[in-house]
């Protein structure tokens, strides 16, 4: 029996299960990944200067600049053939929840329901004070007149409301819970090399990942399928 065939019997068998997605699952959208090589934003940029809780508060100003110009593109993306596929595999009652390590937000736009974002999303930002909300595109809107946009409640400064390395992703606990009352965890374009998301495995029963390169979990699964999320994803809804 091929992969896909035995994929296929498995899901038979252990739906409605949870999934969990990483960047590779939106490269098809043109968005990049960190680690892909040539094309992954580690190629470009330290991600402990633009992507950290300490970039940020070294230098405020030259994060929200950088954060300002990578949020444009991620929202002028359009779903992909992977990302249709699980809100179509969800709507048939395959699959029950996706977990995503993504901030692009494009599982909702392809009409996934349950979608847990492990490390938050780019509709809003917080006030690093008094933890009011505000709509992301109104504290963007701040700049360029201030440098870094302000709390319009308490005047302190705010922040997306995304995790940053050396934050604590609140919503773990949340998705660690599903993935145990999950029969099967499948892994979607993710090198499974963020911690604690990765952890996640931990708590999985049978475990399939599909990825375009290896990963350092692959010898922990019981199905891996290596090639194009979108293609992979797609073939597997027409099967089921
Ligand atoms: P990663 O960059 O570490 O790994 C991505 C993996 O996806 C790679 O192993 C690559 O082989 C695979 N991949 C790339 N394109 C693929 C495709 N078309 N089909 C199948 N596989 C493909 O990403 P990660 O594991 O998600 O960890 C990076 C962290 O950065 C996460 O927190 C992630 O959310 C965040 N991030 C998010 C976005 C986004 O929101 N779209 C983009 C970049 C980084």
């Amino acid at each position: 029996m091929d992969e896909m065939s035995e994929l296929v019997g498995l899901f038979r068998e252990a739906a409605p299960f949870v999934v969990l997605t990483g960047a590779g699952v939106s490269t098809e959208s043109g968005i990049p990944d960190f680690r892909s090589p040539g094309t992954g934003l580690y190629n470009f940029i330290d991600p402990m200067e633009y992507l950290s809780v300490w970039g940020m508060q070294k230098n405020a100003p030259r994060f929200w600049k950088h954060f300002k110009e990578m949020r444009g593109p991620i929202l002028d993306a359009n779903p992909n053939a992977g990302h249709l596929a699980l809100a179509r595999l969800e709507e048939g009652g395959w699959v029950s929840h996706v977990i995503t390590q993504n901030i692009d937000g494009l599982h909702y736009k392809a009409g996934s329901r349950n979608v847990l974002e492990i490390h938050g999303h780019l509709r809003t930002a917080r006030c690093m004070a008094c933890e009011e909300r505000m709509d992301l595109t109104e504290a963007l809107d701040q700049l360029p007149e201030r440098d870094v946009p302000q709390c319009p409640e308490c005047g302190a400064d705010l922040r997306p409301d995304v995790v940053l390395f050396g934050d604590v992703p609140e919503e773990y606990p949340r998705a660690m819970e599903l993935v145990e009352a999950s029969p099967l965890l499948m892994v979607v374009g993710s090198s499974l090399s963020v911690s604690p998301a990765n952890m996640l495995l931990h708590g999985a029963g049978k475990l399939v990942i599909i990825n375009r390169d290896p990963t350092a979990s692959d010898r922990l699964a019981d199905i891996v399928i290596q090639g194009s999320a979108g293609e992979i994803l797609q073939d597997l809804t027409e099967r089921l």
